[in-house]
């Protein structure tokens, strides 16, 4: 008994030693640093749009961007962040992302989304999910459940299925609006809505995330850059992250995501100057933007359309919602 007794005791106190160096590092780790980017999308949203439509897109913005602060603030991940302020906007019918997604050429709603951490690279995304609610949430299981990066179709749609996240009937992602500008899409200039989200967490952490319906009309099958990792997504956390609107395949021919982080680390660029590299001289004028930041917290949203919709907050107080240059 008395042993018995005494093997409790150690078993008790080894827990206890345990948990004391693990809170322990838990302190250490927070930096009180945080940032969190997000974007609806780069296009054509034209200044002069109704105040109330303007309104709604603002303070979605505003609402995405307070849960993303509320987790990064209270010390959670920028994992959780990316994956909860996406999951908003994909809710949210005003955006190209789950709810809302663009009309293929048939009718139909095909999603994209992807996913990746910048502490180890590791990467999940999914592409033409037709039943998916919210497709970034089965990016990052992917991610965290299977050896694989990239599920297409409906292969992907299984895999959501067997995970148990939340299925819907693919009319569900209809929206009146989009449908009238689907309607009228034989227009060259789309507006955008794609949603994207990079988050720098207090342990240094950084996550980026995108998740789009990708372009209004395209055809059954087409796969944009959202779902690509190094093309719309990327995150490294000795360099960035980054997360990509536009048209998906100047995006996909420039390898914008990765060509960003590519700079910093092989030429030593600064953020501003890699990003400016890519979206001002590589890629040609009117293809789309990025939200972008750095392992610092330094943060650029460069676009080469004539709006996009992001925002921005941190640990130093900014907190930012715009649309177009100069608002
Ligand atoms: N990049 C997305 C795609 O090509 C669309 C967008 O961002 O507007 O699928």
């Amino acid at each position: 008994m008395y042993r018995l007794n005494q093997i409790i005791f150690s078993i008790l106190f080894f827990l206890l030693f345990v948990l004391q160096i693990d809170s322990n590092l838990y302190a250490q780790q927070l930096s009180g640093k945080y940032t969190i980017v997000i974007h609806g999308g780069a296009g054509y949203f034209p200044k002069d749009s109704p105040e109330e439509l303007k309104q709604q897109y603002i303070s979605s913005l505003t609402e995405a961007l307070n849960i993303g602060k509320k987790i990064l603030a209270n010390g959670g991940t920028s994992l959780d962040a990316v994956e909860k302020v996406i999951n908003y906007l994909e809710n949210n019918f005003l955006f190209n992302a789950g709810k809302g997604a663009v009309f293929t050429s048939e009718g139909k709603h095909e999603l994209d989304a992807s996913i990746m951490q910048g502490k180890d690279l590791s990467s999940g995304a999914v592409t033409g999910v037709t039943i998916i609610k919210n497709p970034i949430s089965l990016s990052r299981l992917v991610m965290e459940k299977t050896d694989h990066i990239l599920f297409a179709g409906k292969g992907a749609d299984d895999l959501g299925i067997q995970f148990g996240v939340d299925v819907v009937p693919n009319s569900y992602f209809h929206d009146s609006t989009q449908y009238q500008k689907w309607l009228n899409s034989r227009l060259p200039k789309q507006q955008g809505e794609t949603v994207g989200c990079v988050a720098l967490d207090q342990y240094g952490n950084i996550t980026a995330g995108t998740s789009t319906g990708g372009r209004q009309n395209k055809m059954p099958g087409r796969v944009g850059d959202s779902p690509l990792i190094n093309a719309g997504t990327y995150a490294n956390n000795n360099t960035c992250g980054v997360s990509a609107t536009g048209w998906g395949e100047l995006f996909i021919k420039n390898t914008v995501a990765f060509n960003i982080s590519a700079l910093m680390e092989y030429k030593g660029y600064t953020l501003k100057q890699a990003c400016d590299e890519m979206i001002y001289k590589r890629l040609p004028e009117e293809s789309g933007g990025i939200v972008a930041l750095d392992k610092d917290g330094n943060y650029e949203m460069p676009f080469n359309t004539i709006s996009m919709m992001r925002a921005v907050a941190n640990s130093k107080g900014e907190f930012k919602i715009e649309i177009w240059n100069n608002n």
